[in-house]
């Protein structure tokens, strides 16, 4: 039997598969979790939004800078929850991974999937990475006997969608950048000097960093390695190669790679103390970097092969060198990280990098050369040749067209076959891991990083009501674009933070604090680590940083410890939030982690969909203001104590919940609790215990 492909994954970047004409989308770990015991999923039928592109790519750009034109265009228009569907002229002259690399980043534009359906170039793609001919044909007559074959012959009506339709001609594509802070704040590579510029002193926020006019042009000296250098703002401190999105990609992989060569060819070289890395999402970059002969340059810039996998993109970057990150914290100097990642929230890269501009790997290399973002390659050399002479950016750029003629000579079938063939096996060090067997885990206590969570020890056979929430504080009361790498940072654990107090008490030396992702088998970690992020914004307090104000005391304190104390005495908490909560990666430690610190419901202006559902899954309810409301127009601050009728739990979908604070102000928001499921999931304290009860009732 034959039917079209689909797939739902536990990354957010599972969306990549559409770029194949699969139809997939990342759901949160705890649905997935649920999953895989026998649950279904629940969703509401999602809008379809019609993406037309028309034209075709210029010489000097990337599928980079399609992506983040696309990620920029479909944020604006707002497709949270939507289906986006590519069609049109221009997907044609689209390759296989251009089509990818848009699929991928469906996240940051926040749909729940960007498809592109199949044609010729799907075909291809499949004999290019080593499919049996036999069944890349059989799932062509099976596609074009049921109508699913796009062929661009004028032949086929154009499509007709739910949503409305958007436009894009690839010739008006621009090199581009995204940052400093948000992957859908798209800057034209042109403009980017006088961005950063203005951003400096713009006061803090997505596109500003509030350094006073006086200070803009401040230079400090440092030493590294024996040789003084100059730190400025702008200065770039990590260069990294990095993420699936852009790793998957040939043509972008390719186009670092002969930049790299021309500029060594030309005498030029990178900052020795920039933090340089390539961590391709595969071996088989590795294989064709070969065949390309580029790998050398690449190394010889400082781009050796930190590994394959997430790496810098998820934050784990690791340290920059002392002197550096000295320079930077002494005179509050604004850092820059410029990465082919997808993702560049506060914090997220690197603790001390303030501004993080996703680029397509070429401009990572261009900018390790430049060693500053405040640049403008029209007039500023990237370097000097070895005769002293200026060498100007275009001089070394590769064009479209000299990368195609270099991809297609070095990517063969066979390196997908070799590689993938060997995948399940991993790594000799992998093969020689002791593990134990049997189908249960024998936990070990004195584990830090794996440690039995407390989820299910409260969990009683019989369903109890849900209490009303009396009396609840505000636990953190925040503004926009509040992240799952705010709520549930994966990196660096900081020295001073709950979390390696933790440690320290438990022998941990400081150097083997680890990242937050490394230690999310431990539940305790990740208690401490929620709302760790050091670039929190929280209202209630004035300095930027994971604190908050526990409000019986009064006191300032590390928005853990604040947590601990309400649930020490039996209190509980709310968390009031704008618009985007949750938004970035699908983290369900975002949401074990309130459930953790004893969070009962979050107030936003808008969610994130997987956030939302994995807060539904751990039974916390997500409430949003009506529409045009929000903390502000409420007059909240935080400090008032929050009455939420919950009903016992016997809420319905979409309904209004009457919210009371002790300062009179009385008003109705919305239970996201979207499909009959969801209520039961909320009913039973969430998917998990839902699923456990079931079970065992089954039993
Ligand atoms: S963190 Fe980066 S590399 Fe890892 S899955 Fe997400 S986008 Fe891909």
């Amino acid at each position: 039997m034959l039917y079209p492909d689909s797939v739902v994954g536990t990354d957010s970047h599972t969306t990549m598969i559409n770029g194949l004409g699969v139809a997939g989308w990342g759901v949160g770990g705890i649905e997935a979790e649920a999953v895989m015991l026998g649950q279904t999923i629940s969703m509401v039928l999602p809008e379809v939004v019609g993406f037309k592109l028309t034209g075709d790519l210029t010489q000097g750009t990337t599928a980079t800078d399609l992506v983040l034109t696309c990620v920029e265009m479909l944020r604006k228009r707002g497709v949270v929850g939507k289906f986006v569907e590519f069609y049109g002229p221009g997907v044609r002259n689209l390759s296989l991974a251009d089509r990818a690399t848009i699929a991928n980043m469906a996240p940051e534009y926040g749909a729940t999937m960007g498809y592109f359906p199949i044609d010729d170039r799907t075909m291809e793609y499949l004999r290019l990475t080593g499919r049996d001919e036999g069944h890349v044909q059989l799932i062509e007559k099976y596609l074009r006997q049921q109508g699913m074959f796009v062929t661009y012959d004028g032949s086929q009506a154009e499509p007709v969608y739910s949503g409305d339709i958007m436009n894009l001609d690839l010739g008006s594509v621009q090199p581009c950048l995204s940052g400093p802070k948000r992957p859908h704040d798209r800057v034209n590579f042109k403009d980017m000097k006088k961005d950063f510029t203005t951003c400096l002193t713009n006061k803090v926020g997505f596109k500003g960093f509030g350094i006073a006019e006086k200070d803009i042009a401040k230079t400090v000296k440092f030493q590294y390695e024996g040789k003084e250098y100059n730190f400025n703002h702008g200065t770039v401190v990590i260069g990294a190669i990095t993420s699936c999105t852009n790793t998957s990609n040939p043509d972008v992989m390719l186009a670092a790679g002969l930049l790299a060569k021309n500029a060594l060819e030309r005498g030029l070289t990178t900052f020795p103390y920039i933090k340089k890395s390539l961590s391709p999402g595969s071996h088989v970059v590795t294989e064709y970097y070969k065949v390309a002969g580029v790998q050398d340059a690449l190394d010889k810039l400082g781009f050796t092969t930190a590994g394959y996998g997430c790496m810098t993109c998820i934050g784990n970057s690791g340290e920059i060198p002392d002197a550096v990150q000295d320079a930077i914290i002494k005179n509050d100097m604004v850092a820059a990280a410029v990465l082919s990642g997808n993702r560049n929230f506060e914090g997220r890269v690197h603790p001390h990098t303030r501004a993080n501009y996703l680029a397509s790997p070429p401009l990572v290399v261009a900018y390790c050369l430049a060693g500053t973002v405040d640049i403008d390659f029209e007039k500023t050399p990237v370097g000097k040749d070895s005769k002293g002479k200026d060498v100007f950016l275009k001089e070394i750029w590769p064009t479209r067209d000299q990368v195609t003629k270099v991809t297609n000579g070095s990517i063969k079938p066979e390196m997908f076959t070799a590689t993938y063939s060997n995948i399940l096996k991993g790594s000799k060090m992998w093969q020689e891991l002791d593990a134990p067997s049997g189908s249960l885990y024998s936990w070990d206590e004195s584990s830090t990083y794996i440690h039995n969570p407390p989820f299910f020890k409260t969990t009683e056979n019989e369903l109890k009501p849900i209490n009303n929430l009396k009396g609840a504080h505000c636990l953190l009361n925040m503004g926009d674009s509040i992240t799952t790498d705010h709520i549930s940072p994966a990196g660096k654990i900081a020295k001073n933070s709950p979390a390696a107090r933790y440690l320290a008490e438990r022998g941990i030396a400081e150097k083997d604090f680890n990242s937050y992702g490394s230690r999310r088998g431990n539940d305790e970690i990740m208690a401490r680590g929620t709302f760790a992020n050091t670039r929190m914004i929280n209202k209630m307090v004035e300095k930027v940083g994971p604190t908050t104000k526990h409000i019986p005391s009064g006191k300032e304190m590390a928005i853990f410890d604040a947590a601990h104390e309400y649930q020490k005495a039996g209190l509980d908490t709310i968390i009031l939030a704008g618009k985007e909560y949750g938004s970035g990666s699908s983290r369900d430690w975002a949401a074990k982690g309130p459930y953790l610190q004893g969070v009962k419901a979050v107030i936003a202006q808008s969610y994130e969909r997987i956030h939302r559902s994995n807060l539904v899954g751990m039974g916390i309810l997500p409430m949003q203001f009506k529409d045009g409301e929000s903390a502000e127009t409420h007059g909240l601050n935080g400090s008032e104590k929050f009455d939420i009728d919950m009903q016992g739990g016997k809420l319905k979908v979409g309904q209004d919940v009457v919210v009371k604070t002790s300062t009179g102000k009385t008003f109705t928001a919305v239970c996201r609790l979207d499909t009959d499921p969801e209520i039961a999931y909320f009913q039973n304290g969430g998917i998990l215990h839902y699923v456990l009860r079931k079970l065992k009732n089954q039993a």
